[in-house]
């Protein structure tokens, strides 16, 4: 998976990703991380990338030249026109399955406005998707493509060493994942549930199952509509 950023911040983006799971997997060729500074195709003398907004208005807008420039440069060094994700508050809100949808892509080019945004018409020539991580306004697209390459990232294989699984966990099934636990057995006085220390697999299948059926009623009852339940799953929340 090759991820591709245009972005006026690009150590923002480079720092932000080059740790932990996300950077060992850089490390081993399973991803590439690039970010391409869109000041590097400012068409003046000052290295300048906004101006002010036609028709008046607060804030400043990235000019449409600098954006395009980074775009073909990239295409033309890719040799395709690769899917451009616009990180923008007003575009379909990320979810996991979407992430599942871009996983499955070879290149990524993410377009990280800042400011009030990005001229409408270099968007309209080379953005195929528009995407929001939530229903809040930030600053600029870099934390969101950072957002959206973590867990992208996650689904591509080898990413998640081999005894951890993206496959079980929350929103798959349209359910919230069981309460995990670790050592100690008595943490202030409060016991690790006793089942997950029987050694009975099928019981700890259970009960794991019946949690995240209560936990998900609790916290994101919205998604239960979509969850394949059974009936004595539907009983239970009755109760
Ligand atoms: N004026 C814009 C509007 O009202 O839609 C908001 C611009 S915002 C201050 C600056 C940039 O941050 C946007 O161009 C976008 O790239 C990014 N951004 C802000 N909130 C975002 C969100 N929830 N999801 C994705 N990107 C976001």
């Amino acid at each position: 998976m090759n991820y591709h950023v245009l972005t006026l911040f690009p150590q923002m983006v480079l720092d932000g990703l080059h740790t932990s799971i996300i950077g060992r997997a850089e490390e081993k060729g399973l991803l590439h991380i690039e970010a391409i500074d869109i000041r590097d195709y400012a068409e003046n003398k000052h290295m300048r990338v906004d101006d002010y907004p036609y028709g008046g208005g607060a804030g400043m807008v990235m000019q449409p030249g600098p954006v395009y420039g980074a775009y073909q440069a990239l295409s033309d060094r890719l040799g395709k026109r690769p899917r451009v994700i616009y990180l923008t508050p007003q575009g379909q809100v990320f979810s996991q399955s979407l992430a599942e949808e871009y996983a499955m892509e070879e290149d990524l080019v993410f377009l990280c406005g800042h400011y009030e945004g990005i001229d409408e018409r270099v968007l309209e020539l080379i953005v195929t998707d528009y995407v929001s991580i939530g229903d809040y306004v930030l600053t600029g697209g870099e934390l969101p493509a950072m957002v959206m390459i973590d867990c992208i990232s996650r689904l591509v294989p080898g990413v998640l060493s081999n005894d951890v699984s993206a496959e079980f966990e929350t929103f798959h099934d349209s359910l919230l994942e069981y309460p995990q636990y670790t050592r100690p057995e008595v943490f202030m006085e409060k016991r690790v549930p006793e089942v997950l220390l029987s050694g009975h697999h099928g019981n700890v299948d259970k009960w794991r199952r019946e949690q995240s059926v209560i936990r998900t009623a609790k916290f994101r009852p919205d998604l239960l509509p979509f969850a394949d339940l059974s009936e004595k799953e539907k009983e239970l929340l009755k109760t």
